[in-house]
């Protein structure tokens, strides 16, 4: 999908849809359509925010419900790099949450748009096979060669990662100095159902340390990838709100990018989280809360 198309859907989105006017859960003094501190629209995180693993996170689809009946811009923002848009609509439906894969913004998204506008072709894919569909439109390097990149597009691949497989992606940097990097975000590690999982960041480092180049990041929390999301919703950064539970890549990410950083206790969230050096606009217990803080702003 190109960023047009992008801004199109968003524009039309269910978010968009809703008759503004005041939800009954919330005050009504506090409810008055536009003004919410100038804020607009919002961005929300899916994983840790939205759900769990496969689960949903409590009062996550009612919290969904009320932002868009009240006319607020919404657009889901998400670095998983480990599955596509597809399946991230069929898990939202099943929670409950109507979703359509031009409603969420993902570093895979963005990347085939990045190198369709650099008119780079043969990228080398370091991602699921699942994902990988995303950039079916592309003219893929043959999953074997270590030479002819046009760019190397790291993601998720998760357990799929061996010491061959990153050294192919080395090689293929090596061999081509004008190959590109790509790393599809730069999230650290998320909450997996058994626990914490190294996430695309550390294999990113990884190779840009032994190439000496740097990565070209196209994800959270990267500005560029946050003014893509902003732009969708045809809004200023100043009027829009990030949701998420990574007090990094969601909050200082979208404060460095000019948005208000708003954490939830819920996902990967830990209590140091708030002893670092980023202050959130905001800490929330969970999505669950949004309807009664955005009102009260
Ligand atoms: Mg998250």
């Amino acid at each position: 999908m190109s960023r047009r198309e992008l801004i199109h859907s968003a524009r039309r989105g269910r978010f968009r849809s809703g008759k503004p006017g005041c939800a009954s859960r919330v005050r009504r003094s506090a409810c008055v359509v536009g003004h919410h501190g100038g804020m607009a629209g919002v961005l929300l995180d899916l994983d840790g925010v939205v759900y769990v693993g496969d689960a949903a996170v409590p009062g996550a689809a009612e919290a969904i419900t009320w932002l868009s009946r009240e006319g607020v811009a919404s657009l889901y923002v998400t670095n998983t790099t480990s599955r596509p848009r597809s399946a991230i609509v069929e898990q939202l439906t099943r929670m409950g949450i109507p979703a359509s894969p031009s409603q969420i913004l993902s570093p895979a998204v963005a990347a085939v748009a990045w190198l369709r506008h650099e008119r780079i072709e043969r990228p080398a894919l370091f991602v699921p096979d699942a994902t990988a569909s995303e950039f079916a439109g592309l003219d893929q390097l043959p999953a074997s060669a270590e030479e002819g990149a046009g760019a190397v597009v790291v993601g998720d691949l998760g357990p799929a990662w061996d010491f061959a497989t990153l050294n192919r992606a080395f090689r293929l940097l090596m061999s081509d100095p004008e190959a590109p990097l790509i790393a599809l975000g730069m999230t650290r590690y998320w909450r997996a159902d058994d626990g914490f999982r190294l996430d695309v960041g550390g294999f990113v480092r990884a190779l840009e340390y032994a190439t000496g180049r740097t990565a070209v990041v196209l994800g959270k929390p990267d500005p560029a990838f946050y003014g893509t999301a902003v732009e969708a919703l045809q809004l200023r950064p100043s009027q829009v709100v990030m949701v998420g539970d990574d007090i990094r890549t969601d909050v200082e990410g979208a404060q460095r990018a000019g948005l208000t950083g708003v954490l939830v206790r819920t996902g990967k969230f830990s209590p140091s989280d708030l002893t670092g050096d980023v202050s959130p606009d905001a800490v929330l217990d969970s999505i669950a809360d949004l309807p009664q803080w955005w009102a009260e702003r």
